[in-house]
């Protein structure tokens, strides 16, 4: 496949250009750990411009534009979205390594955040404040200005669609910096919302290095709101960044998510989520459930089950579109085998692994998935983000046990609980630490509508739904007193 459009530029004021300097960084397709192409490495003065234009866009025709035209525009951009699936999944499947119905159902829910979000536009209002008598209070919801929002490699569409399409629904200029290992569906993105009439400077788009581009973006006085995914050491240096000029920020750290089974769970139900919300995109999802917490009487069916379905899992070429494709980078896959020898070193038992298929080039990214009990609650294996498929299935005997295992870390993003006890459920919900509790379920399909974040290390600040219209939003009080 030859790339469709000339990769090596950035998105500034509407008009496409070479990096301040002119410098390139490689594209490496995970499959097969071939260069590919190659992105723009944008530098702190590209970011500053970049910054500049978002500002005379909302100072002028982006800021102008009426809630309606900004939905309309939206709206028109999920269709170019949808019309162009083909394409925008061929990249993902070459950049990210992501198997092709994993990658296209990426495009599609690009698509519905922008349907979403063109529709929300004009639906978002503030409020009137009964008070004194002599008063009408009523306030205003406002846009911060220009918004900066770091995507990570993992999701680029998706973290797009619920962060980018937000801000700019709620009147925000974006100035974007993707990745750099995962740009190009960013750079097809920002096309086609060229080609669809979004005005010059409304979306900007600098790759580039994050100790590099990312850092002077979280750092720029211009920026008024800074959206952020990815990990928690670089989550606490832009939050820092950020605080020096007293923006907002939204943090999406990951997490180490669990799933609590109970002997009553309707297994046959259950079982399949149980491995899918682990392993989904090779496990390099922020709401991956790494640690299954399984109740001791049906702990040996439990795990007898899932060791099936791990022994019949195949990973291999994204393309090939088979369960797991590749991790992202070379850098990313020693990280996961080095955890995992760590956490086998230390005495937990590798239950059961997936398979590598033959046609898998050398040079790709690839680890077999691998299910591991007998792991101490404060091992790293059940404490820290893997970002690689890995599950940890730990037995527990009462559900106040579950409990203090399922926020015995330091994140809290989701966790979801297979129990037909309505008590026990309620129970649950109340005391689990987390941003999204699911019962009987994992991950509901997606759902652009539902709010989406962390407490603890997981985060802060809420992404989805209309909770993010109000992130990407401040509001301003309005007192008026009648004379
Ligand atoms: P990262 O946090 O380094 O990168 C995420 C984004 O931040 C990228 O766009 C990157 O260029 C940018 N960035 C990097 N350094 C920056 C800086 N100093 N200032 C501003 N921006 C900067 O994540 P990674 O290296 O891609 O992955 C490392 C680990 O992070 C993973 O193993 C995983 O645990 C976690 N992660 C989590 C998510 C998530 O969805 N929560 C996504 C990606 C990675």
């Amino acid at each position: 496949m030859t790339l469709p459009f000339t990769t090596d530029l950035l998105l500034i004021d509407g008009e496409w250009r070479h990096a301040d300097g002119g410098a390139t960084l490689p594209v490496e397709d995970p499959s097969t750990g071939l260069e590919i192409g190659r992105i723009a490495r944008g530098t702190a003065a590209d970011v500053d411009v970049a910054v500049r234009a978002a500002r005379k866009a909302f100072d002028g025709v982006y800021g102008n534009l009426t809630a309606l035209q900004r939905g309309r525009l939206l709206a028109e951009l999920g269709r170019a979205v949808s019309a162009q699936v083909d394409m925008l999944a061929a990249l993902e499947v070459r950049d990210v390594g992501k198997p092709v119905s994993q990658a296209r159902a990426d495009v599609v829910a690009l698509a519905r955040y922008l349907e979403f979000y063109a529709g929300a536009a004009d639906k978002l209002h503030g409020t009137t404040i009964p008070y004194l008598a002599d008063y009408t209070i009523y306030t205003l919801r406002e846009p911060h200005g220009v918004t900066g929002h770091i995507i990570p490699w993992n999701y680029p569409m998706q973290i797009i669609g619920r962060s980018v399409g937000a801000a700019l629904a709620a009147g925000n200029a974006v100035v974007i910096k993707p990745a750099e290992e995962a740009s190009l569906t960013t750079l097809a993105f920002a096309r086609l919302a060229m080609e669809v009439g979004f005005p010059a400077g409304a979306i900007n788009v600098v790759p580039g290095l994050g100790e590099e581009a990312g850092a002077a973006l979280a750092a720029h006085p211009g920026v008024n709101h800074v959206s952020f995914t990815g990990s928690v050491e670089v989550g606490i240096a832009v939050q820092a960044a950020a605080a020096r000029h007293v923006a907002p920020v939204t943090l999406e750290l990951g997490g180490k998510s669990p799933q609590l089974v109970f002997d009553d769970a309707d297994l046959e139900v259950a079982l399949p989520v149980l491995v899918r919300a682990g392993l989904q995109n090779a496990g390099q999802t922020c709401s991956a459930s790494s640690r299954l917490l399984v109740q001791r009487s049906v702990y040996d069916q439990v795990v007898e089950a899932l060791v099936s379905r791990y022994r019949a899992l195949r990973v291999g070429p994204a393309a090939q579109d088979l369960d797991l494709g590749p991790l992202i980078s070379a850098a990313q896959l020693q990280r996961v085998r080095g955890l995992l020898a760590a956490g086998l070193g230390a005495g937990a038992e590798l239950l059961a692994a997936g398979e590598v298929v033959d046609t898998a080039p050398e040079r790709g990214h690839y680890v077999a998935p691998a299910l591991l009990g007998s792991v101490r609650p404060d091992q790293p294996l059940a404490q820290e983000e893997i970002f690689g498929p890995v599950q940890v299935v730990m037995a527990f005997d009462s559900e106040e046990e579950a409990i203090a295992l399922a926020n015995g870390t330091r994140f809290g993003l989701v966790a979801g609980a297979w129990t037909r006890d309505a008590g026990r459920q309620h129970r649950l919900v109340r005391r689990l630490r987390a941003g999204q509790v699911f019962l009987n379920d994992y991950g509901a399909a997606g759902g652009v509508e539902l709010p989406f974040g962390g407490v603890g290390w997981s985060g802060h600040g809420r992404e989805k739904g209309f909770e993010a219209l109000y992130g990407f939003t401040t509001v301003k009080t309005v007192a008026a007193r009648h004379r």
